[in-house]
Order: structure tokens, then sequence, then C-alpha cells
């Protein structure tokens, strides 16, 4: 299984990671400050709580605790039923209280799997306030993020590949969107991802034996995790190749160099001298029936998992078809809408799903089309499908008519009939053509007869010139059959 992923063919990578998210709540994870990600004056979203001013006491945001139970048992984790929050100690101007409120000794949620990785532990912690570091010798320290609710995932390290540490976080990213527990888009920060990276051979990661890990942190999307796991298992592999070791510290990304780079020697836990919160009552989760495990999965929508195996299994559709209605809320609404019009017919099913991911897809980036994509009306789009299925229209003019349908709103039939767009399948008036092309063309003909498959395409293709193009090619091919027998 291993096989294939090796790195200059000899040394494996192992990858655990750690994923914090921002949780969507309504206010912060221990007081009343509005969590906006989107508020851009600074300062605003503050109190006495996330400024940690003397004497305030924090509240646990029940909201917050939801969410993460809901990631906990849509990953069949187990979930706490007991659990509390604890101080991690140190210092830095983003976090005034000089701790960080986290989850230690036990974490809400422990074990799971997803897209196939096992899952350490989930937790729930308060993000830190941003700093600005200005040109010059000052900083600057928002507070609006301070106390915003984090969720943190933890994987085993038992992730091999670069791909398969984007598939896993591109998968949570779903997840967590799906549950609307987290908007969790990268770019804004929103989820970010840490990656221990650490080489060995095959052989000793056989024995269960792992390399110095290395931690890399900032990646700020997909593609970095993934480039980021590659360079790290050349570095190391060279350190070790050169008869070197692979020193144990914290690295920061380089998206302008591609890179990873030094940042600190890496700080064990007992560093942070953790311990329980005193302010913060202990949580006994089953003293509490909406957080139950029952009751949290009564609450889950279907998951992007089963979403995608009903695409699959359902509707017969290709895996990169499934992945862009898994990802398109917009899409998928609009295949949704439209493929409950077509009433269980698979094949018209299919068509729609077909039609949307690529015709639709390309309308939406076309710049004629771009803004108007709410002219879109299921029962016209329907129509139009049904057209295609019947063979009344081909499927280049079915592009043309959609593209139409955009612009002016019109009813596909109507378009049809003005761009001449109509294919006839009427077999009395397609017989005559077909007549007239075999007499016209006796030595193809005879070629086809005495077994030459492609001279029928040939008469097919003489059949549509002297229809203008009107003729349905299917039909048209089905006369030629019966006449050449
Ligand atoms: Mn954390």
């Amino acid at each position: 299984m291993l096989r294939g992923r090796r790195f200059m063919n000899k040394y494996i990578p192992t990858i655990g990671l750690e994923i914090h998210a921002e949780l969507k709540t309504v206010t912060k994870m221990f007081c009343h400050s509005k969590n906006d990600p989107d508020e851009e004056r600074p300062n605003v979203n503050v109190c006495p709580v996330c400024m940690a001013h003397p004497g305030t006491l924090p509240v646990i945001n029940y909201e917050a605790v939801k969410h993460v139970l809901k990631v906990g048992v849509a990953v069949s984790g187990e979930l706490a039923d007991f659990t509390e929050f604890d101080r991690k100690n140190y210092f830095y101007p983003d976090i005034p209280k000089g701790y960080q409120l986290s989850q230690y000794k036990y974490p809400l949620v422990k074990g799971g799997t997803l897209n196939g990785v096992a899952i350490t532990r989930v937790h729930l912690e308060e993000d830190t306030a941003t700093s600005l570091h200005e040109e010059g010798d000052y900083s600057l320290v928002d507070f609006n993020r301070a106390g915003v609710p984090l969720m943190e995932l933890v994987t085993e390290p038992v992730i091999h590949s670069a791909k398969e540490a984007g598939d896993f976080a591109r998968e949570l990213q779903l997840l967590l969107r799906y549950l609307g527990a987290s908007d969790a888009n990268m770019e804004k920060g929103e989820m970010r991802v840490e990656a221990n990276i650490s080489v060995n051979q095959e052989s000793g990661i056989k024995n269960q034996e792992l390399g110095t890990k290395v931690e890399v942190k900032n990646l700020n999307s997909f593609r970095a995790v993934e480039r980021a796991v590659e360079y790290e298992t050349n570095r190391q592999a060279e350190i070790l190749e050169s008869g070197l070791e692979v020193e144990q510290e914290t690295r920061g990304w380089d998206e302008t160099k591609q890179k990873t780079f030094s940042q600190r020697a890496k700080e064990e836990s007992h560093d942070y001298r953790y311990f329980p919160d005193p302010d913060l009552p202990k949580l006994v989760l089953s003293e509490i029936p909406e957080f139950s495990s029952d009751a949290i999965r009564r609450s889950l929508p279907e998951l992007p998992w089963e979403m995608r195996k009903r695409y699959l299994a359902v509707y017969q559709m290709r895996p990169d078809a499934v992945e862009v209605f898994l990802q398109d809320e917009f899409l998928r609404a609009m295949f949704e809408g439209t493929a409950k019009l077509a009433q269980g017919d698979l094949k018209l099913i299919r068509l729609i799903g077909n039609y949307i991911v690529s015709d639709i897809v390309g309308l939406l980036r076309d710049a004629d089309v771009h803004g108007r994509a709410l002219n879109f009306k299921t029962d016209g789009f329907i129509r139009l499908m049904q057209m295609v299925k019947k063979g009344l229209v081909s499927s280049r003019g079915a592009k043309d008519i959609l593209k139409e349908m955009y612009l002016s709103g019109n009813d596909p039939e109507k378009i049809a009939q003005q761009k001449k767009l109509l294919q006839k399948s009427d077999a009395g008036e397609l017989k005559s053509i077909v007549k007239e092309i075999i007499s016209s063309n006796p030595k193809v003909a005879n070629d086809y007869k005495s077994g030459k498959e492609s001279a029928l395409q040939f008469l097919v293709g003489q059949g549509m010139k002297a229809s203008s193009g009107s003729a349905n090619p299917e039909v048209l091919r089905e006369i030629l059959l019966e006449s050449l027998k």
C-alpha cells in the first residue's frame, strides 16, 4: 500500500494534522461580545471578559459546545461524559489573560474517523486576538477575534502522503459547512491547518517507528498543506541521507518561496502548565438531554459522504460531477430542484446533472451571462432536457438554447423554433431523404452491406447535409440501418 508513495525512493512521510476552525456562533466562547468574522473596524466586538479585565467571569457558550458534539457524532467519535476547561499558560500580547482557555485532559470528543483517517481528539478553546506587526517599531492588537470559539481537531499520525493530508482537510471543511459549524474559509483564517511531519523508511514505519517530527504552521490553503508535506519530505530525507539528524522544531510556510522555514524549537506541553480553570463549571454532559449522542445524531443533516454515496448510487453520476455538487450549494440546489421534477426518470436526471456541471458551470463563468444566473427557471430547464432526451434538439443546439434562455428568459421551445434548432424525427420525411442518399451513393451503400462499418457514418453525414442539419441523427441512423438490411 505504501508503494508508489515513496519519496527519494526510500523515505515515506508520516503526517498528523492539527486543524483549528472558528465556530459560527452569535456570541464569543465565554462572553456576550459578538462573534463577527466580517467586522472590519478593530476592537469593536469586545467587553471586559474578552479583554481580560480583573474580576470578570466567563460563561460557556452552549452553541459552541453543540457544534463540536455534532462534529464528534458525525465522525463516530466518543462524546465525553465529563469535561472541563483548562488554562494553557503563556505570554503574548494577543492573549490578554496570560492564558488561553482550552481543554487538556478531558476533550469533548475522543476518537472517530474521517476520510479513513483516525482522529485522536476534538476539543473546544478560544481564539486569540489578531496582532498586526506594522512597519517600524510597534505592533497593533485587534481584540475582535479574542475569545471567538475555536474547535481544534487532532488526527493520529497515520497519513502517508501529501494528497491524503489535503483530502482530509477538504473533507473536514465540507463537514463543517454541512453542519453549519463553521464557514471554514482557509483564506480568511476560519480554518487553519498545522501538519506534524516526519519521515522514515518503509521498514521503520512498519515497525511503528516514526522519525523526528517537525511542526509546520500557517498553512492557509489545501495546496499549501500538500506542498508543505512534499517540501518537508524531501528536506528531511536529504538531511537523513547526508547522515545528519532532523531537528524537532516549529517551522512556518513561506507561500512566496514555497518553502518551510525554521521558527522556533518546539515547546513541550508541560511548558504551558495546564490546570483546570477554577472560574468555569465542570460539564457533565449526560445531565444535559440535548447533548446526548442520540439527540445530537437526530439533529444532523445529510452528511457530505452520505450525499456522495447517494449521488453515486441513486443517480449513478460521474465521481467528478458528484464532487462539483458537493462543493457548490448553488449548483446543488439547482440540480435537486430540477431533478425533483424528473419524477425518477434516471436518464433525464443524469442529463440534468451533466448539463449543470458542464454547460451551466461554463455559462456562469461566461462574462455575457455572469450575474444573470437568476434567470434560471427549473421548469424551462427541465423542458429543454426533455427535448434533448427525446432527440428533438441536438446537444450542440441545446447549448445555444440554454445560453439564450439565460439571456432572454424565453422558453426553450420558442428559442428552438426561432433558431431553427428543432431536429426532424418524422420517419416519413426522413425515409425519403434516406432513399435518395442510398440511390445516389450506391457504392458506399454496398461497402456497408459487405461489412465496412465506417460507410454508415458517411451516409449519416450525407443525410444530415441533405436535411440542412435539421435531421435527428439517431433517427436517421436507425432508418438507414433498416433500409440497408
Ligand atoms: Mn489550539
